[in-house]
């Protein structure tokens, strides 16, 4: 079993249809999410799942986008809980940092619900993981490798690799294609991409949007990745700029230019199942 669903296809601004960047992976038994930005708690609901169901927290790099409402999903995990559980968070180094001061912003509200329930006497348990490339999670038949991408000047950041018997998916946060991605790429079923239109980007007469070009893949650029590696289906997501109605078709036509295998153009709750 092996399905990712899209939470949030959505950039940095604000839209009515598309949430922050996170992505559920259900893979054999496991619920993963990959990066919680705007609405994760939401989305997870309307995937038919909510934060009590996850067996970890996968955080790409720490740009707000990706992790705004982290604190929704730790507080939302905390008071659905019946007895202490822990949520496992994984990121690249500094998340322990962002964590903790999430944790004391979340202080006053953990101290009335902990004064108000007789039955919550625990704090929200954590276990914080800052991991390095290689296999960072392997249980029950799944297999979770890390490995760095290339977003400077953000650093480090991560993209990750699910696998479970026949089966892998590869999500990849914000990147500019890389050697550590081509690897993890390779044969994977399933490529998730953020991705940017530099044609579109370039129209907009603003530096501060333009410099989002140096560390974002392309569409060109992660189609190219795709067939370097062989994937099966590539999946385009957290799209830049915000696609206009109707554009999805352009988006797929850029890829296919370069990539073969099945694209999927992202909406949010979007669902991808590997075949086996
Ligand atoms: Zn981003
Ligand atoms: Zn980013």
């Amino acid at each position: 079993m092996l399905s990712v669903t899209l939470l949030g296809t959505g950039n940095p601004l604000p839209d009515a249809h598309r949430a922050g960047a996170a992505t559920l992976v259900h893979i054999g038994a496991k619920h993963f999410v990959v990066d919680s930005g705007r609405g994760v708690c939401m989305r997870l609901a309307a995937a038919g799942t909510l934060p009590i169901n996850l067996d970890g927290v996968f955080l790409t790099h720490l740009h707000s986008d990706h992790i705004c409402d982290l604190n929704d999903l730790i507080t939302t995990h905390w008071i659905m809980s019946r007895a202490p559980t822990l949520l496992s968070i994984f990121g690249p180094v500094g998340t322990r940092g962002v964590v903790d001061a999430a944790m004391a912003m979340l202080g006053p509200d953990m101290s009335y619900r902990l004064a108000h329930h007789a039955d919550l006497t625990w704090e929200p348990q954590l276990e914080i993981r800052e991991i390095a490339p290689g296999v960072v999670f392997n249980d029950d038949g799944v297999r979770v490798q890390a490995a760095m991408s290339d977003h400077r000047p953000v650093e480090p950041t991560l993209a990750y690799r699910f696998e479970h018997e026949d089966t892998a998916c590869v999500v990849a946060g914000d990147t500019l294609p890389c050697q550590g991605l081509d690897e993890l790429c390779t044969d994977a079923d399933l490529y998730i991409q953020t991705v940017l239109r530099e044609d579109l980007v370039r129209l907009v007469p603003m530096q501060r949007f333009i410099d989002t070009i140096d560390y974002h893949s392309t569409i060109e650029q992660a189609a190219k990745t795709a067939a370097r590696a062989r994937v099966g289906t590539l999946v385009l997501t957290h799209q830049i700029p915000t696609p206009a109605p109707g554009s999805e078709e352009e988006w797929v036509a850029i890829a296919r230019r370069h990539f073969s295998g099945a694209i999927v153009f992202g909406a949010d709750l979007t669902e991808v199942t590997a075949s086996i």
